[in-house]
Parts: C-alpha cells; structure tokens; sequence
C-alpha cells in the first residue's frame, strides 16, 4: 500500500491567477494578416488613423442643401450631389438636391429632409420652415479625426475593430502568431463517439466529451490546435505523451489524470519532465488544476492540467485558460466584469472553495439555479448563461444580490 500524498494548501483563485499570468509573458512573433482574417487575433501596435472620418462634412438625410438664412423660401436647385462625387459651391438663392453620404457644398450650413420640402411645378423647391445650423450634417472627423490612436496594442479584435480598421484604410493587421496548443484526453474509460456505438459500450467506457469542447473553447481563442488523442493511464505512456506535446507547441493542455489516484500520472510525468509550479485551486468546481513547464531540448512548453470532470474542466478553462491565452498573445483585460444580480434560489450550504455555480438569468431579472451542480453533470454548463461567483464560506439567501458573469463574456 503506497502512502496518501501529504495534503498541501488549495491556492486561492486570485492568486493562482496572478501567478499564471505572470509566467504567460507575451512571447509570441508578431505577424501581418488580412484585416478580413483578424476576427479574434489580438493586436501586437497602436494603430493610429491616417486621415479623417469621415473626411468630409457629409449629408446623413436625403434632402436639400441649403443656406439656414434664406429659409423659408421657394428657390431653385443649382447641382445634384451623390455620395461618391465632388460638390461645387453653393450659389447663393438656391439649393442643392443631395443624398446620404454626398459631400455638404461649400457655403451650405444645414440639410432640409425631402419630406419637408414641396416640388413646385416650375422645377423650384419650397422649403416652408426654416432649418437650424448644421442640421442633419455629419462632421468631418466626428468618427475618427486624423492622427488619433483608434485601436490599442492588447486590443483583441471582434467584427466592430474589424470594421473600425478599414475605415481607416487597414487592409492588413499586425497581430500576434497564433498560440499552438497540443491537447490530450487523459483516461481509459474514454472511447471516441463515432468509433464505438452506443449499444456498444464496453463495461464502464464513457464517451470523451472534454475533447469536442476544449477543442472548440481554444479555437474560439485563436489557438492553433494538434489534437493529440487520448493517453492512456500509464506512468510511461504519459511522459512519452507530454514529451512529443511539447516539441512545437506553446501549450500542452491536458484533462483528467491530474488527481491524487493512482491512476493520475500527470503530475508526476510533469515533473519528471520539467517542473510542476500551480497545482489545485481552492474553486469548485476545479479543484485539481494544474500549471507546469515541459522542457524539450529547444526551452519548454507551457503545461496546463484541467480537471477530468466536464464541468470542472469547462469552468477552470474559462477561469484560467481562457486568460492565460489571452494574456500570451498580449491581450489586455483579461477578466470579465461581473454583475450584481439577485439570487432566485435558496444556497444554505457554504463551501470552503471559492463557487463557481452554473446559474441562467430569468424573466423577472434574478438568476435560477441548476438543480444539479455536480461536476460530472455538463447539462448544467449547457443550461447556463452565467457563473455565480460565490466567495468561500458564503451562503446565498433568495433576493441577495450576488455576483454573476456571463458566458458569453468568457469565450
Ligand atoms: P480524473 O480527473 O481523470 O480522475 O477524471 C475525473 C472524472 O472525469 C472521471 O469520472 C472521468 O471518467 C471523467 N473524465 C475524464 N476525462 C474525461 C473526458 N475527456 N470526457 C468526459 N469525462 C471525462
Ligand atoms: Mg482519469
């Protein structure tokens, strides 16, 4: 009989996390991509605008041109001025018939919708009221004025960044080189669906879930993906594993195998490997989650361990992977900002670890509850559009306000 591993303190989730991100130093090459390909790659410079945006005052309503003090009048129309083409002068007494986006004439001051103007039958236009300054003009520069910074390095960027960068005449961004993660499954109940049906399944085989979502968790962060396969629950296999992972990877990602079993070899194959330095949070779910390095002959890969449970390794991928990637391809802001929701529910029983619960907002602006919040029950990820982050030893009464974030602020 071997003896139980000596019990070390759980690292609170705070800490764990400075420390994570404080060994995720951005070390990626910067690249150039086509702005069209950037959605979700994180900017490695300022981008600063070349020029003006919009770079002309521009009619934002189809309508007429005009001088505020002639108004109102019944006057003729001089020019017709499309988006795309130049204006001449305004001359004075008359109008300009002009549509959305086309530049304002020199000399005009505001638009006249063409639902406030009459056509009269000699060709002239009567505009009944008067008109205010500036009215229906867009600025020059009111979006964008030239030289500004528009998008900070550490910008991660989603479709709006995207569009902001062409309107400044970006066609190709610099962005940080895509973080090349290895991922393994860990366990030898694991059978892949697809190879084996479910009227087949061998006595105690489940079907290997954590891979589909990790898989799809990292490529939704940029991450370029070797899908390793699973490794079976052997001490040998295991470093062999972790030590082909590490050549050409940035990242070893790993789940299950990280407890204290003894059919858990991922701890000790890091170590022999290269060096263990975070192992097991004081979360729930995901308490043995583990950081490392794997050395190879070139430097080392970063190593993280998610929990095998679904949930577990769902949340602490959200929790620390998520930043982790983030902060190696030096984006900024890493942590979602939670919001103070009432609980709908009755928690009479406090943890010790810091909660995480799986909690979906309702109708009447509280949050429910998943009734089953076991680790092993990914229902409950899927029912969910939040986390309830609950502090150690706390219990949650119905109507408390409490801290939710929400999921979609995590992929
Ligand atoms: P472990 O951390 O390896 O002890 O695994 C904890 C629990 O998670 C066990 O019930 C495993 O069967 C389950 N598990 C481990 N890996 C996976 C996986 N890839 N997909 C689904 N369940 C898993
Ligand atoms: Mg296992």
């Amino acid at each position: 009989m071997s003896t139980p591993p000596a019990r070390t303190p759980l690292r609170p989730l705070d800490e764990a996390l400075q420390d994570l991100l404080a060994r995720a130093e951005p070390a990626l090459p910067e690249q150039s991509v086509s702005t069209f390909e950037a959605d979700g790659r994180v900017l490695t410079q300022d981008l600063c605008s070349p020029l003006d945006v919009p770079g002309h005052d521009n009619s934002s309503m189809d309508g007429y041109a005009v001088r505020c003090a002639e108004l109102p009048a019944q006057l003729p129309v001089s020019q017709r001025i499309a988006a795309g083409s130049a204006a001449a002068p305004l001359q004075p007494g008359s109008v300009a018939r002009i549509f959305t986006g086309a530049p304002v004439p020199a000399g005009a001051d505001a638009i006249v919708m063409q639902e406030d103007v009459a056509l009269l039958d000699d060709g002239r236009v009567q505009v009944k009221g008067s008109a205010a300054a500036g009215q229906w003009i867009r600025r020059r520069g009111e979006d964008v004025a030239c030289g500004a910074v528009v998008l900070r390095r550490g910008q991660r960027l989603s479709p709006a960044e995207l569009g902001l960068a062409a309107s400044i005449g970006f066609d190709q961004l610099p962005v940080a080189r895509r973080v090349r993660v290895a991922l393994l499954s860990t366990g030898d109940e694991l059978v892949m669906p697809g190879q084996v049906a479910p009227e087949a399944m061998p006595p105690g085989a489940i079907y290997n879930s954590n891979r589909f979502f990790l898989r799809a968790l990292l490529l939704r962060l940029g991450c370029e993906v070797s899908d390793l396969g699973i490794v079976p629950d052997d001490r040998q296999a295991t470093v062999q594993a972790l030590a082909e992972a590490a050549q050409a990877h940035d990242l070893i990602l790993t789940s299950g195998g990280v407890s204290v079993g003894e059919e858990d070899h991922i701890k000790p194959a890091v170590q022999a490997l290269g060096e263990l330095q975070l192992w097991q949070m004081a979360i729930k779910p995901g308490k043995p989650f583990a950081y490392g390095r794997v050395n190879h002959a070139q430097g080392f890969a970063h190593f993280i361990g998610l929990p095998g449970n679904p949930v577990s390794s769902f949340v602490t991928f959200l929790l620390l992977v998520r930043p982790f990637l983030l902060r190696l391809q030096g984006a900024s802001g890493q942590w979602p900002a939670a919001l103070s929701l009432p609980a709908h529910f009755n928690w009479p029983k406090a943890d010790k670890r810091r909660e995480f619960l799986r909690v979906r907002r309702n109708a009447q602006g509280g949050l429910d509850l998943f009734e089953n919040q076991s680790s092993g029950v990914l229902t409950s990820a899927v029912w969910a559009d939040g986390l309830l982050d609950n502090p150690p030893g706390r219990t949650i009464a119905y109507g408390d306000p409490v801290a939710f974030i929400a999921l979609a602020d995590l992929l």
